[in-house]
């Protein structure tokens, strides 16, 4: 495939979304000369950011708050949103009348020839990819280092893939972080990462995939699809602690043309740990999974260390908000899952106060009620899961986490400064996706930063 496919086609772009995806592929579609439509099922007012930062590409049409099949029967080409099941009936119609449907990360594969770093998992993948490549890039200036740049993008949010392709060449490296949905996408073009890691992988998104073989097949696949070369192996770098890793890297290890690799926190020497800031032993998983990709290109432990006090910690993953009366409180609202949940609560030795719940995905909460009620002294419950974890935590061994209900995260940030006392943490860590109250994750968190601003105050 070349950027002169989209000549001239029509391209329908299925779900703008917020998060970025959907303007980088409008923008990419539109300068490689295609007639654009943007559908999406949500209404304009919701979707007036990423609207407005398509202002200038004013021959894009929008059909908006539904779709229309006419839209599916008519364009050359779909480009769909990975937030859009593959069973969705519009697809569905699609895939009926032949027409051609890829995604972002699809037509990036296709399109670069640039060495692609693919990093997925449950949790920790945001962490780890801007990990790598900030210990990348600290290489990159270095003497010796063949890589021209380091891009980081996919998953992680508004950092353009396709609509800056042009500017990323053969020489650069590319860290993708890849959501399992995108991972889902790859099969249709067999290609994958050339270094390809998972960070780890515990059950999540489950009322999308079904089942958790499936949502493990979905992220599988890049390494399935990894090209095997005995001149230039791929590389396949696993968890030494999750036990999904450990089972891949025995079924991978034995093919010719790929090298299998496992990573540990127990391999980071005590310097490069002494430099690290990011609290908790999850990150220091995601600072072994980044060192390993880093090594892998001959970034030396020097560099590292030299480096690592710089890199700043992405918003709304256990970010200190303030510290009040000797109270510390964590914004970790991307904890949308119970295992990431769990890995804030590990972080710290203080006694905590944790405000977990929001919108059902249908995960089990039974190992967080067991953490919480270990090591929590209180939970402020809120939104759809509230019932479900409270069971969860009384069903927990110790039991002695105090369990308060609360109707918004205004009264969960009330209850749980009441609580608090001097050198006791707060951390929002939902263990649960925020739909049911919040447009996102991103959302959630600032409310919740906005409302410990004004307790400071
Ligand atoms: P992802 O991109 O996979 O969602 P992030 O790096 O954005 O992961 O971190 C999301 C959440 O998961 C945060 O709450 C963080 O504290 C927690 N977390 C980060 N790394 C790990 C890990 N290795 N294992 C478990 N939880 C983690």
């Amino acid at each position: 495939m070349k950027k002169e496919f989209f000549a001239g086609k029509k391209v329908l772009i299925m779900g703008l979304g917020k998060f970025g995806g959907g303007v980088d592929v409008a923008k990419f579609a539109v300068n490689a000369g295609a007639k654009v439509t943007v559908t999406d099922i949500a209404a304009a007012e919701r979707l007036a950011e990423p609207i407005t930062q398509l202002e200038e590409f004013a021959a894009i049409e929008y059909h908006l708050g539904s779709h229309e099949r006419s839209d599916f029967e008519q364009a050359d080409i779909i480009i769909v949103n990975p937030a859009v099941a593959p069973d969705n009936e519009f697809l569905e119609f699609a895939r009926r009348h032949n027409r051609f449907i890829t995604s972002q990360v699809n037509i990036f594969f296709e399109l670069s020839a640039a060495t692609t770093i693919g990093i997925t998992g449950a949790n920790g993948k945001s962490t780890t990819a801007a990990l790598t490549a900030h210990l990348l890039r600290a290489g990159s200036t270095r003497k010796g280092f063949k890589y021209r740049k380091v891009v980081l993008s996919g998953n992680i949010g508004n950092e353009p893939l396709l609509a800056r392709i042009d500017e990323i060449s053969p020489d650069d490296l590319v860290v993708l972080e890849l959501s399992s949905f995108q991972a889902e996408q790859l099969p249709q073009i067999r290609k994958a990462p050339k270094v390809a890691l998972l960070t780890n992988l515990t059950p999540n998104h489950l009322d999308r995939h079904g089942t958790f073989a499936d949502y493990c097949r979905a992220k599988e696949n890049i390494f399935r699809f990894q090209r095997l070369d005995e001149a230039h192996p791929a590389v396949s770098i696993f968890n030494g602690r999750d036990e999904v890793g450990c089972k891949w890297f025995e079924k991978y290890s034995p093919e010719k043309g790929r090298v299998c690799i496992k990573f540990s926190p127990d391999d980071l020497s005590a310097e490069i740990r002494e430099e690290f800031t990011l609290p908790g032993r999850a990150n220091l998983e995601n600072l072994a999974a980044a060192v390993a990709i880093a090594k892998i290109f001959g970034v030396e432990d020097q560099w590292i260390k030299a480096c690592l006090g710089e890199f700043k910690p992405l918003p709304h993953r256990l970010e200190l908000v303030a510290e009040i009366a000797g109270v510390r409180w964590y914004n970790d609202s991307i904890a949308t899952t119970p295992q990431s949940a769990i890995a804030a609560l590990e972080a710290f030795d203080r006694p905590i106060i944790i405000i977990a719940g929001g919108y059902d995905k249908n995960l089990p909460f039974d190992e967080l009620g067991k953490k919480i009620s270990e090591k929590a002294k209180a939970a402020v419950l809120i939104g759809a899961t509230a019932e479900k974890i409270s069971k969860a935590i009384s069903h927990g061994r110790k039991n002695h986490a105090q369990i308060e209900f609360a109707d918004s995260l205004t009264q969960a940030v009330e209850k749980a400064g009441r609580l608090a006392l001097s050198g006791d943490v707060v951390m929002l860590s939902p263990a649960c996706a925020s739909y049911d109250m919040f447009d996102n994750f991103q959302h959630r968190g600032q409310e919740f930063t906005r409302l410990v601003l004004g307790l400071k105050a």
